[in-house]
């Protein structure tokens, strides 16, 4: 983090090196004046703009080596929202959460029918507006609006491209179309970046730098990548497409116009694909999973499950040299067997497996099931410094 300096220049910096200071505990003005090298003024100035913004807040007396005890500051948590929308497969799910996670109101609306975007568009409005005229008072500060769903996504338009198999969604400038009905600032995100986000800020993914999730569901394989704490997206917000590195040069043609991609052969539905023939009552990964107890074809079915990721997950590690990987969606139903034969697969075979093992660990989060995770794109740019105006 780089330290602030004291000019107007700066000022937006300054704001954001505060923020987050005062995010990681109370502290007092003199305790921000000391760390960041500003004059008292000058902290003065912001903390007290932050106060009047509904920011931050006084929170009365802190430790005191010598004299007066100072007034501590600490972020208004309970005031500050931010609103996710996560839109997936069959469903959407709406709500308002807490920045530090507490959900105010969440929904989900069924998707399965929808014929348009544009229906869809009305419905989340619909919903959206009654949540803030419930729970939004006037000391309330909502940061932002923000939307996931299935890539590939264009962050920068805010446009949802051509998601398989959400046919109703493509080429739909969601961003655009949420502005235009709400005066909040709105942001698009992929699913699976956004989950991996949770998981740093919340979940397994704390105790790390760098990291990457991995989720596997029926329709694909998606994963986010953390680096030095930071979700790394590529150039233009489409990198990170785990479920698309091929495994077989020579293998199934994929929708994405590559060949042998982790996707063709470890998503869930392309597992149960293989099944149908000789297992037609197997419908899900759980069955699948509970079945195998006592069928060696299907304990092997899951192995070879691991040994598609596995590969996959090598070639990142090979290239990233990550230090860990977790892993959500579907297949984390009692994955004793998969999670073993990971683990062995990878640390049997990656370069640094002489100095160090690579952690394979599954998260508690099932990402499908709420909002929470559309809301964390908000938080994150909020305390990155990228919500400019706040
Ligand atoms: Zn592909």
């Amino acid at each position: 983090m780089k330290k602030p300096k004291n000019a107007t220049y700066m000022r937006q910096n300054n704001r954001t090196f505060i923020i987050q200071m005062i995010h990681k505990k109370q502290v007092s003005r003199a305790d921000l004046a000391r760390k960041t090298g500003l004059t008292r003024a000058a902290i003065s100035v912001i903390v007290d703009d932050l106060i009047r913004q509904g920011i931050v807040k006084e929170a009365g007396l802190g430790e005191s080596t010598s004299g007066r005890k100072p007034v501590v500051l600490e972020l208004n948590n309970g005031q500050l929202y931010c609103i996710g929308i996560s839109i997936r497969y069959d469903c959407c799910h709406i709500g308002i959460s807490s920045i530090n996670g507490k959900i105010i109101t969440e929904k989900r609306l069924d998707f399965t029918n929808l014929k348009t975007a544009a229906q869809g568009i009305d419905q989340i409005s619909a919903v959206l507006q009654s949540m803030l005229d419930t729970c939004v008072t006037e000391e309330i500060v909502v940061l932002g609006i923000g939307v996931s769903s299935p890539g590939p996504v264009d962050i920068n338009s805010g446009i949802i491209l051509n998601p398989p198999p959400l046919e109703v969604w493509w080429n739909v400038p969601i961003v655009t179309k949420l502005k235009e009905r709400f005066d909040i600032p709105v942001f698009l995100d992929r699913d699976t970046a956004a989950s991996a986000l949770v998981e740093k800020n919340y979940g397994k993914g704390k105790k790390y730098k760098s990291f990457i999730q991995i989720d596997v569901i029926n329709e694909g394989v998606g994963c986010g990548i953390i680096i030095n704490d930071q979700l790394y997206r590529g150039v233009g917000g489409f990198g990170g497409e785990f479920g698309h590195i091929s495994i077989n040069v020579e293998g199934i043609q994929c929708r994405c116009g590559n060949i042998g991609c982790i996707e063709c052969y470890a998503s869930v539905s392309a597992i149960l694909k293989t099944l149908r023939e000789t297992y037609p009552e197997i419908q899900s990964w759980k069955d699948l999973v509970l079945r195998s107890k006592d069928d060696e074809t299907l304990a092997k079915v899951i192995k070879n499950e691991a040994h598609y990721l596995g590969a996959g997950i090598l070639s990142v590690m090979n290239l990233l040299e990550l230090e860990a990987v977790i892993l959500s969606g579907e297949v984390v139903f009692e994955p004793y067997m998969l999670i073993d034969e990971l683990r062995q697969y990878i640390n049997s075979r990656s370069i640094t497996r002489s100095i160090k093992s690579i952690d394979v660990l599954i998260s508690n989060t099932d990402y499908t099931l709420s909002f929470t995770s559309s809301a964390t794109i908000v938080s994150e740019k909020f305390f990155s410094g990228e919500l400019m105006d706040f």
